[in-house]
């Protein structure tokens, strides 16, 4: 489809991509086998797996919950308009690839603040004939900025319902940057009939280990903090929560035989839901 790139046109020196300190982003990607990290991101992602080892199963879980959430919008709720910020490296199948393989015009807008990301945003473009995609670099922190990206690139109606997934970005911005202010910013722009999904990594269930994983992030200039499960319910004040609520993210509407298989919760330490605005 219609291809909204700004791509490439920057240079992919040493500043510019950030080399010099680690990035959540490629962390992430490490943790979920990818190649697109630098050493001094293994080095931050081996001190976080040496804490605690099962990071690598909550990314899976993570994109896993992504996969079924996003199919749960599209198929049973009818949901053809997507945007997903903190987008992350790209690691197939990417969102618009699962929902454009329910409703191939799907339409799915990206947004992520890391520069990488948008290196590598020409796998997130290569949509369906009918579909459409585009990538912008934003600043979650700033909704109306995003917003108003979002709008200029033309691939989603903001007048109409669209999904709005913040998976695995809110831990990402601590309480000083008033993230209840930023979701709640961003839901009102939205029309009536939109969706917010997200997940969070929360200490509930290995407090000490966390408060270890966090202090790992903050060391080498990334802000970070885990939530409660009220605390993570909190950000869908206003909306109607989907059932089953705000769960762990593998409970929510497993698909049988797909899963990892048995895990704690300690393991998972990742919450997800999904809400509806009115
Ligand atoms: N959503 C993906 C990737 C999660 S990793 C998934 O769930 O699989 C977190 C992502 O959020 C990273 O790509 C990071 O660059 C991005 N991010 C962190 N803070 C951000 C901010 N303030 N604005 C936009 N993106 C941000």
């Amino acid at each position: 489809g219609d291809q909204a790139a700004h791509g490439h046109e920057q240079d992919s020196g040493d500043v510019f991509l950030g080399q010099d300190q680690p990035h959540s982003a490629r962390m992430y990607d490490y943790y979920l086998g990818g190649k697109t990290n630098y050493s001094v991101d293994r080095e931050a992602a081996q001190a976080v797996i040496r804490l605690f080892p099962a990071i690598e199963t909550v990314a899976r879980v993570n994109r896993a919950y992504m996969h079924r959430a996003a199919r749960y919008l599209a198929q049973r709720c009818g949901m053809r308009q997507f945007i997903d910020v903190g987008t992350g490296i790209p690691t197939a199948p990417n969102l618009h690839e699962v929902v454009q393989g329910v409703a191939p015009e799907s339409r799915v807008m990206y947004i992520d603040n890391d520069p990488i990301v948008l290196v590598y945003a020409d796998e997130l473009l290569a949509g369906t004939p009918e579909g459409r995609t585009g990538y912008v670099q934003a600043d979650a922190t700033d909704p109306d900025a995003v917003l108003a990206a979002v709008k200029a690139e033309g691939v989603v109606d903001l007048g109409k319902p669209v999904v709005l997934s913040l998976h695995a970005l809110l831990h990402f911005i601590p309480d000083d940057r008033d993230p209840y202010r930023i979701v709640r910013r961003f839901m009102d722009h939205l029309a009536p009939g939109s969706y917010l999904s997200l997940t969070h990594c929360t200490g509930d269930f290995a407090p000490d280990t966390w408060a270890a994983v966090i202090d790992t992030y903050v060391q080498r200039g990334t802000p970070a903090q885990v939530r409660s499960r009220d605390e993570v319910e909190r950000f869908f004040a206003g909306l109607e929560l989907v059932d089953p609520g705000v769960v762990l993210a593998h409970q929510w509407h497993p698909e049988v035989g797909s899963g990892p298989g048995v895990l704690s919760d300690r393991l998972v330490s990742l919450y997800a839901g999904v809400g509806r605005k009115r």
